[in-house]
Formats: structure tokens, sequence, C-alpha cells
């Protein structure tokens, strides 16, 4: 039987912002790696997209050497801790293990995080990177993207310096992601492990404002890397979201996890949200925002134009905003925000969808009912339908071109049209996952040690 992780209980974790995933024991982690069959030809390596040894990692922990399945892991992996938390395995290296074809594949997330925070727990020892080769090298941006970019580079014998506009390192996995997924200290202890690779963090550093992308080849850089995210939120260009208590989910989340809303009054930044509130969406994004107006101690209700089965979001984090009691009004659409007459949010008028034809990404297209609007008693409402590329880098650089959508177009070695500047992560792809963006970090650090080998 395939080992699960414990978790708090529902009523309980509805309370707090306490991790809700416990993780396995020591035993059970074992337990659950004696199940891997060790196949020769593993197919689960093949759905990794850093492509970690995976029954390697998984032997060691069988044969209680944690430690070891850590290095095995960190071979391929900088921030196991976080993959293993939030990684859409059932996507990826669980769905092709071939346990699968007994419905219970190894719970290779749950492996993977066992690991990790093993590791977190040991002191770090400081790891040297090689002699270092005196050029240096600027990252643009902390998330996933830009810290494994950093790492791999520093591993390389590189200067690495890492700026962020931010005064914490991390990007969505500090700022987005909330405390009871990830907990910030466990991003710090990533981000501290960078550091100990002989990584600069550049913190309340905006690049395009504090200094220019020229100005980082002037001081002697000699390539940078761009993984600025896609940090803009969408809107649903509909009346009345310019009313107060209307927030976008960056914002809302960024407020509450970043600036620490929910420690109030140890911590005094303003939130002001009202009693009853509408979640607009149905990814991840959305479920944050939802189960974190459950712990802020709202009423709260998740809006989503498809039904359950089209919802985006991991479905882990789907069973477990069920468990905490999240409605959902699915195949509804928003289509007005009501003013209370005073410039703030009184209700919110949604129109019923029913499924249509199939629309270019395969998911059955919404389709509006006649006169079948109503009204949604809430007042306050998060908008989580999307987020597109951070703009302004490209806008003040008019060398790096821009797609319509604001993505950053890269050439087969992650270049953009701009000589030396390479670019990785959500601002080539738009918004994706951590596993992608560490992947491009990956990819982009060995195009910009040959660019660097090859004579510039
Ligand atoms: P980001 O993580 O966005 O980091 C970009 C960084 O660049 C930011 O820190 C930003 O402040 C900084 N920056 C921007 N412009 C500048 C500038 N000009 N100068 C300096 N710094 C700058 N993915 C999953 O796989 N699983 C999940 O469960 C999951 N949940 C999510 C929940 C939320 C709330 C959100 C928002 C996203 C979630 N994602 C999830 C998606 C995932 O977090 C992103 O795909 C990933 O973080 C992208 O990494 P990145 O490095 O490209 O950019
Ligand atoms: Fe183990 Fe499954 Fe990978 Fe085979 S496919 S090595 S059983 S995790």
């Amino acid at each position: 039987m395939r080992i699960s992780v414990r978790r708090q209980l529902p009523l309980e974790r509805i309370k707090n912002f306490f991790e809700v995933s416990l993780g396995l024991s020591k035993e059970e982690a074992e337990k659950e790696a004696a199940r891997c069959l060790q196949c020769k030809n593993p197919p689960c390596v093949k759905g990794c997209p850093v492509g970690i040894d995976i029954p390697s990692f998984i032997k060691l922990i069988k044969e209680n050497k944690p430690k070891e399945a850590l290095a095995k892991i960190k071979e391929k992996n900088n921030l196991p801790a976080i993959c293993g938390r939030v990684c859409p395995q059932e996507d990826q290296c669980e769905a092709m293990c071939v346990l699968n074809k007994k419905k219970i594949p190894i719970n290779i997330g749950a492996l993977e995080r066992y690991a990790a925070d093993y590791g977190q727990a040991q002191r770090h020892e400081p790891v040297l990177g090689k002699e270092k080769a005196g050029v240096k090298i600027a990252i643009v941006g902390s998330g996933p993207a830009g810290l494994t970019c950093a790492a791999d580079l520093a591993k390389m014998g590189y200067e690495v310096t890492l700026f962020e506009s931010l005064h914490l390192a991390g990007g969505v996995l500090m700022y987005g992601i909330p405390e009871f997924r990830l907990p910030k200290k466990i991003v710090q202890g990533e981000v501290d492990y960078i550091k100990t690779l002989g990584v600069k963090v550049a913190a309340d550093t905006l690049i395009g404002n504090t200094y220019s992308i020229d100005d980082l080849f002037k001081s002697g850089f000699k390539a940078a890397f761009v993984a600025t995210g896609a940090g803009l939120p969408q809107f649903l260009g509909i009346p009345g979201e310019n009313l107060g208590r209307v927030y976008s989910a960056n914002e809302f989340l960024t407020r509450v996890n970043l600036m620490k809303a929910y420690k109030f009054p140890e911590y005094v930044t303003p939130i002001n949200i009202g009693k009853k509130i509408a979640v607009i969406g149905g990814g991840n994004v959305a479920f944050d925002c939802a189960r974190v107006s459950l712990r802020l101690g709202r009423q709260v209700v998740l809006v989503y134009r498809r039904t359950e089965n089209e919802m985006p979001a991991r479905k882990e984090e789907i069973e477990n905003a069920k468990e905490e009691g999240v409605p959902f009004k699915t195949l509804t659409q928003p289509v007005k925000i009501l003013d209370d007459g005073k410039g703030f949010v009184k209700g919110l008028e949604c129109i019923a969808m029913e499924l249509g034809e199939p629309d270019a990404s395969g998911r059955r297209r919404p389709v509006p009912v006649k006169d079948s609007n109503f009204v949604l008693d809430v007042d306050t409402v998060i908008v989580a339908i999307g987020q597109n590329s951070n703009p302004l880098l490209p806008k003040v650089t008019p060398e790096i071109k821009t797609n319509e959508d604001g993505t950053i177009p890269v050439d087969e070695n992650f270049m953009t049209s701009m000589t030396g500047v390479f670019a990785g992560g959500d601002i080539i792809t738009g918004a994706d996952t951590v596993i992608s963006a560490m992947g491009a970090g990956k990819k982009a650090a060995l195009a910009i040690d040959k660019y660097i080998r090859d004579g510039s």
C-alpha cells in the first residue's frame, strides 16, 4: 500500500497558518522506499523535468542514508525541500511510475521532501565552489529559475550576484505560496544553501530602475540571466473592478505572506477585507487565496467558470480545500462587481455557464446560459485568473524584444535578442510551474557557461 503523508486535521488547520502536510516519519519513508522496484530503465526519471536519479535516491532512503539521498537529489535539483512540497508529481515523475498499473505509484514527492527536510535539519556544511574564475554573472530575479541558475553557475566557479527587487529572495516561493503549503523557513533554508555556494544576494534592487542592464555590463558582469517571472496580475475587465476591497491575488497574497498581515498586531501590514470573500479562478493561486481567506476567519466561496474536472490546480490542493470546507461555485462567470454606494464591494453579479466544444487548450469551452444572472452576497473580491510577464525590464531595455503577450523570446540557448542577456522561467513561458522554471535555470546555466568559454 502507498504510504501517504500525515496532515493536520481540517478543523484544526483552518485556524492556523502552520504547514498542513506533516511529511513522513523515518519508518514511513523507509517503508515507502522499499516498495520501489528499482527499474533498470526508470520511466519516473523521464517524467522529472530536471532528471533526478529517482531510484538511486529512493534506495539510499531505504538503506537509512538520508544524507546521501539528499546529495544524490542535489546533483540535479538545488531546491528539493521546495519541489518535495509544491511540484505536481502526479503529472510528472509519479505519473510515469510503473506501479501506476496497480494505481499505487511511489510517493516520490514525499520521499524527496523527507530527504530534503533531513538535510535542512542538519547544519549546513559550507559547499565550496571550484576555484573562482573571476567571471561575474548577474541574475535578475530570485524565484526558482534565478536561484537554480545562480546555484549551478556558482558550482561551475562563477561569481554570481542575484538581484531581487523585493526585500527577500525566493520569488513566488516567498511572496506567493502561503506558509501552510510552503513554510518560509524552508524557502530561506534553500536560499541560505545557495549562499553557501558563494552566491551574493542583492535585495531591494530593481534592475531596470536601480541599475540598468547596461550598468551591469559596465560594472564588469559578463552575462545576465533575466528570471523576472510572471507577476503582473490579469483582471476580468468587468464593471466595478476598481472598487475598494477588490484585490488581485498577487496583492492579497503578498500582503499576507511576505508582509505577514496574518500576524497582526505583531506585523502592522494593513489588509482591508470584509467578512464574505469571493475568489475568482480555479488554479493553485485561487486555491491559495481561498484557503488563506478561511484562515483569516472569513467566509469564502470559489467562483470558477468551468467544472471541477477542468480546474488547473493540483489535485492535492483541491482535496485539501474541500476538506477545509471551501465551497465551489462552478460553471459561474462574474459579469459585474456591485457598488455599495460608498465605493466598496456590495455583491458579485454572475451568470451561469455550461460547457460547449473544446477550445485551443483542449478543455471544453464555457458558454453563458441566457437570462441566468444572479448575485453572490460578498463584500470582498479576489481576482486570481492568471498573471502576465513582468513588463518593466524589457520596457526600459529596448534591445530585449518581447512577444505580444509580454513574454521574452529566447533562442535554443536561452539567449534573448540582446547579446549576453539570457532569460528563463515564467518570463519566457508565461505563468507555469516551479520545476519548469528550475529546468530553464539549469539549461540556461549550461548555455551561459558555453557562451563565456567560447569567448563571448
Ligand atoms: P518568480 O518566482 O515569479 O520570481 C521572479 C522574481 O523576480 C520575483 O521575486 C520578482 O520580485 C523578481 N523581479 C521581477 N522583476 C525584477 C527586476 N526588474 N529586478 C529585480 N527583481 C525582479 N507552481 C508549482 O509548481 N506548484 C505550485 O503549487 C504553485 N503554486 C503557486 C501559487 C501561487 C500563489 C503562485 C503565484 C504561483 C504558483 N506556482 C506553483 C507557479 C510557480 O510559483 C511559478 O511558475 C514560479 O515561481 C516561476 O518562477 P520564476 O523564477 O520564473 O519567477
Ligand atoms: Fe521506482 Fe516507480 Fe521509478 Fe520504477 S518507476 S524506479 S518503481 S519510482
